[in-house]
């Protein structure tokens, strides 16, 4: 039986390995076939893959909008550990003008709900814009409630809320790249950008405007210039500097105008009424002044530009800024202003006005006379805007820390539950002793396992996950795409732990939503005496075989056909059972409700033969460290109780327990512990001579 495991083993890797690479597919004649004219498409871009479309209708604005495939820009997993591929398509100003689904494998939207949902759902991004916060409302919480402002909030898909979230975090993703690469999109930032704040208008003057920090001011003098070109060819040129060394060179005046405050006070109100009818989307705009002998600008700068002597960095990026030619610039009084600009951000650049920024300035000067050398040397004023004037939106949780949040009432309870469980396996003897005791708290956790892990939560595990995370791994794409779907995590966590600590049975016995259905249909069969067919133990150990069969089948089909497997594992009925609750096309509901007719009679009879989730933890479960279910001497051999109580045929007859078919129930523990039900023998072994624990090897099928 071990070279059944090793083969399955095997096979599961090969799937892995297999899987195809994950890049785009699309032509340029499949994307001129999706816009068509007044739109061309354009070569696919160099730097980026994206295709540009141009209008006829705008032949020399460039390029109108970008089309891309997802999959190049942002593959992230989805849970069955291929990416899925978005066909997305922006225009210039970042609004979604298409998102389509080209290729997706998610178990909930091949079969289940349909791929119908998922097309619906993003359907949603169209005239969505990259400049709004575009979140997914949840099924378990978060509502639309939440949108508003600049925050958009898509309808979520029930019983999918993970797989959309992944949806949507590729789309922004990919979206935001092509932006960022060809928009003029800010590089990422955690931060949104901060808000003005709406304050109550004051009249104030200059000196006032400066004393609160709206206008702040940078002050050189000849010495302090002098002094960074020390040592250089520009040291001791300027003759009059080293004549006046404390007279003014330079003094710059920055303020950011767009708060009434600030641009009300600065401008007058006609101006800065002006001002605002002229920024687009409420662009950054500051005033900028200088003074001395050195100026903002020379006689060469060509209004409605760039000032050459001028940068401007926030976080060390650089921002552009662009001479507005506003007439009013020079509106506020500065006696011996020798330059006033105002200068306007783009819309997009990302600059935030709430935080700190550098103004640097160039400085030059010459040697010679004739081919002079040339030094620079750069002044800065570090604008920090003052606080009052913003409100400063909270950081935004990433997508996978709202699924966390939105979720944690069902993972409070869930983790509540589990922790009551790992008390009961730690300790069992208490809750075991009494049948009426144990059937009840087994009774009791099997119905929240249904109903509140499977139907509620959606926490069914599947053979998908399992491959899909061996896929994701080998990848290298990681487990992030566990992280959205908070409740599996927490119960792939815990399986894990518990394949070394207990074996599979921690799940089957007790986690799985579908074994818990077919142990209530067992228990409902028994109830209504439905004859109970045992098969003998050969024969059983035998046909247990199959489940790893099944395994290795969809791992085979997997890795050479996969659009075959995708059917394929449809033979796990957890999605037609539990996820959609028997909602789907009748053939589905009639293998899954036939595999509950079965269990009627066979006990558990998917689990036992034809789980390949169940074949998967087995070979897990070979990493179990301890033979935690206690025996006696005399188990096996005289007694063999243990071995008719045991549903599952998991003890042998000389009384070793195999745990590869244990679903640890508990119930031979529960006999162990009951000196009334533990036969004869064994008590009188237990009062006789050593009481203790055979550690008999766990049974190995050879
Ligand atoms: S064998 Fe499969 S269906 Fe049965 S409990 Fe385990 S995982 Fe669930
Ligand atoms: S009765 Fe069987 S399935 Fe239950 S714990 Fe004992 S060996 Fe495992």
């Amino acid at each position: 039986m071990a070279s059944f495991h090793q083969l399955a083993l095997l096979l599961l890797l090969a799937l892995a390995w297999a899987w195809p690479a994950a890049a785009g597919t699309l032509s340029k004649a499949d994307i001129e076939r999706r816009f068509q004219r007044p739109l061309h498409v354009g070569e696919k871009l160099r730097e980026i893959p994206a295709w540009p479309l141009t209008s006829e209708l705008t032949p020399d604005a460039g390029p109108v909008a970008y089309v891309f495939e997802s999959i190049d820009l942002a593959p992230i997993p989805g849970f069955e550990g291929t990416p899925i591929n978005l066909l997305v398509a922006i225009d210039k100003d970042g609004r979604f003008l298409e998102v389509e689904v080209l290729h997706q494998h998610e178990p909930v939207f091949l079969g289940g709900l349909g791929p119908v949902p998922l097309m619906d759902f993003v359907r949603q991004y169209k005239d969505k814009s990259l400049k709004q916060e575009i979140t997914v409302a949840s099924t378990y919480g978060n509502t639309r409630a939440n949108a508003g402002g600049n925050r958009v909030v898509l309808d979520g898909v029930a019983k999918a809320t993970a797989s959309v979230r992944i949806v949507n975090q590729t789309a922004l993703s990919a979206a935001l790249a092509v932006a960022r690469a060809r928009l003029g999109f800010a590089p990422a930032s955690d931060l949104p950008p901060a808000r003005i704040r709406e304050t109550a208008f004051t009249t104030m003057d200059y000196p006032s405007l400066q004393s609160r920090g709206y206008v702040q001011t940078l002050r050189l003098s000849n010495a302090d210039i002098e002094k960074l070109f020390a040592g250089s060819d520009g040291a001791g040129v300027d003759e009059e500097a080293l004549r006046d060394p404390n007279g003014l060179f330079l003094e710059i005046h920055v303020a950011y105008l767009n708060p009434p405050l600030v641009g009300r006070n600065l401008l007058g109100e006609a101006s800065f009424a002006r001002l605002r009818d002229y920024l687009r989307d409420n662009q950054p705009a500051f005033w900028i002044a200088t003074r001395g002998r050195y100026g903002l600008v020379d006689e060469g700068f060509v209004p409605g530009t760039v000032p050459p002597r001028l940068a401007v960095q926030q976080n060390g990026l650089p921002v552009e800024l662009r001479d507005a030619n506003r007439d009013y610039a020079n509106q506020p009084t500065l006696s011996g202003a020798n330059a006033a600009l105002i200068l306007v951000a783009p819309a997009l650049a990302g600059l935030d006005p709430g935080q700190p920024m550098e103004f640097r300035l160039t400085v030059a000067r010459s040697k010679g006379q004739i081919l002079p050398t040339v030094t620079r040397r750069e002044v800065s004023l570090r604008f920090a805007p003052s606080a009052e004037l913003f409100d400063y939106p909270p950081r935004p949780l990433p997508e996978w820390l709202r699924a966390w949040s939105d979720r944690w009432p069902d993972l409070a309870m869930i983790g509540a539950a589990l922790v009551l469980l790992t008390a009961v396996m730690l300790r069992p003897r208490s809750t075991c002793r009494e049948p009426r005791r144990l059937l009840a708290f087994r009774l009791g956790f099997l119905a929240f396992t249904l109903l509140f892990i499977g139907w509620h939560a959606q926490g069914q595990l599947s053979i998908v996950q399992v491959t899909g995370a061996i896929k994701s791994l080998v990848a290298g794409a990681g487990l992030k795409s566990f992280l959205y779907d908070p409740v599996s995590l927490l119960l792939i966590t815990f399986t894990a732990i518990s394949l070394v600590v207990w074996g599979r049975g921690a799940f089957c016995g007790w986690l799985c939503p579908y074994g818990a259905l077919q142990e209530f249909v067992g228990l409902v069969a028994r109830k209504l005496r439905v004859p109970q067919l045992r098969l003998p133990a050969r024969a059983a150990r035998l046909l247990a075989c199959s489940r790893y069969v099944v395994l290795a089948a969809l791992a085979v089909s997997a890795a050479l056909m996969p659009a075959a497997a995708e059917r394929m594992v449809e033979v796990e009925p957890f999605k037609t059972a539990i996820t959609v609750g028997f909602v789907r096309e009748w053939p589905y509901v009639l293998w899954a409700g036939g595999l509950l007719l079965a269990g009627a009679f066979l006990y558990k009879f998917f689990c036992r033969y034809l789980c390949p989730l169940g074949a998967a933890l087995t070979i897990g479960g070979r990493l179990r460290r301890w033979d935690w279910l206690p025996r006696l001497p005399a188990c096996g051999q005289p007694c063999r109780k243990c071995e008719i109580v045991c549903q599952y045929d998991a003890i042998r007859r000389d009384g070793a327990i195999d745990y590869d078919e244990c679903h640890q129930c508990l119930d031979c523990v529960g006999l162990y512990h009951d000196e009334r039900r533990c036969g004869p023998q064994l008590l009188q072994a237990r009062k006789g001579r050593v009481i203790g624990i055979k550690p008999i090897p766990a049974h190995s099928i050879n």
